[in-house]
């Protein structure tokens, strides 16, 4: 009977990879599954939850030799990696695009990774899409946010102490967690535009009660599966003066732009902060990957000019219960793919399983990985 250890995550984080639900189906498929003591307790699953489940619990070393599969949201340690069980297959999220030592070990230590957020976007894979489920918490959070730290209402309100007018949300990226946070921004009552390079999601963002703005000459390349490309120099600038524009005139931005395995573009300049009104807000969720907005740092809120900026790529981690219940259903999901009759079935005939394995047997499997050399993740800053 093979083990499916879940590891506990780095503080900081409140969630964790999958719930006593998701414990208890895969015990029903005859795996027995080991918790790290305390893993789901921020995200209110006690051990005594998991043990009710059927699930086993463990410290971590015991996780670590024992399990012939292991789930985490966030990356493994060095020192984890060197513990793990030999040939034991590691899911998690390993940023592998941003993080070559990480890739490297896991080479030399012959570890079957698999790289959740690497997964190829197809009909199919929807369901196991760490990234959406994650990004609609994101998308959520970042208007509530961005509403407790405003200085005004999000709604208009005509009352005898006179007449509020709504405030002017701007959202930079109209994917999942762009989409969330328009509908989000209008059920709160603001007035919303949006901006994205695929012209696609015009249609989408109308329907949600928000303005498309538009910008000429973008490259929409239906090949990237839908993600965005690079776009070129003549564009960006034609694209920052219209965002400019929109910018200096909203009280919210909220930024969540990105380009899969590369830097996050740069679509609000410090010299546009310095002209927003002061009171606005910045909430830019591609922080981690260097951010939409000039000045932003990560995980830090920071004042320019009056404008507050926050920099924030962990807000599912605030939302863990849910986070952690639509994470674990990805993964769950996922599993059923690699698993077969209590077994471990990896099958790389398969799309989905090939394209999300980073590393199997000392080598690299994700094509894109294998064609680009990893950089550093300071790279990105
Ligand atoms: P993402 O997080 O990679 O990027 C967020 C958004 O930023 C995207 O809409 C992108 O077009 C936009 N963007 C990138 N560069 C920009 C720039 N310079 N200016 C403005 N906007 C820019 O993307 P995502 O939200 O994870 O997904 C994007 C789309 O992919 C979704 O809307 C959906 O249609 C599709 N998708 C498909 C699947 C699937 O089929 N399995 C799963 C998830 C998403």
């Amino acid at each position: 009977m093979a083990i499916i250890g879940v590891l506990k995550e780095p503080d900081g984080e409140n969630r964790v990879a999958i719930l006593p639900e998701i414990a208890a189906q895969l015990v029903k498929m005859n795996f027995k599954v080991l918790i790290e003591s305390t893993a789901g307790s921020k995200a209110f699953a006690s051990d005594e939850d998991y043990k009710a489940q059927g699930a086993e619990i463990g410290d971590k070393a015991n996780v670590l030799s024992s399990s012939d599969i292991i789930l985490r949201i966030n990356s493994l340690t060095k020192d984890e990696i060197t513990k793990l069980k030999n040939g034991c297959v590691a899911i998690a999220i390993f940023h592998p695009f941003f993080s070559a030592d990480t890739v490297q070990l896991l080479l030399e230590q012959k570890v079957t990774a698999f790289s959740l957020e690497t997964i190829p976007r197809t009909t199919r894979a929807q369901s196991m899409d760490i990234l959406s489920s994650q990004a609609t918490a994101s998308g959520y959070k970042a208007v509530l946010l961005a509403a407790v730290n405003l200085p005004k209402f999000f709604p208009m309100f005509m009352t005898a102490a006179g007449s509020i007018t709504p405030a002017k949300v701007l959202i930079l990226g109209a994917g999942v967690a762009g989409l969330q946070a328009i509908a989000t921004a209008r059920k709160l009552g603001s007035v919303v535009e949006a901006f994205d390079t695929r012209s696609a999601v015009k249609e989408e963002v109308n329907s949600l009660g928000a303005k498309f703005v538009e910008v000429e000459g973008a490259k929409d390349d239906k090949a990237a599966g839908g993600y965005a490309v690079e776009q070129s120099e003549e564009f960006k600038e034609k694209q920052k003066q219209v965002i400019h524009d929109h910018a200096v005139k909203s009280d919210v931005i909220i930024t969540t732009a990105q380009i899969p395995g590369r830097k996050a573009p740069v679509l609000i300049t410090g010299k546009t902060v310095k002209e927003m009104k002061k009171g606005s807000v910045i909430i830019d969720l591609a922080a981690s990957t260097g951010g939409n907005c000039e000045l932003t740092k990560n995980d830090e809120t920071i004042e320019v000019n009056g404008v507050k900026i926050i920099g924030s790529s962990f807000l599912p981690s605030t939302i863990p219960s849910d986070s952690s219940k639509m994470f674990g259903k990805n993964v769950f999901t996922f599993l059923k793919l690699i698993l077969k009759d209590g077994n471990i079935n990896l099958n790389f005939d398969d799309d989905l399983v090939k394209g999300t394995c980073i590393t199997h047997n000392g080598e690299i499997v994700n094509e894109k990985l294998r064609a680009s050399a990893p950089v550093k993740k300071e790279d990105t800053k």
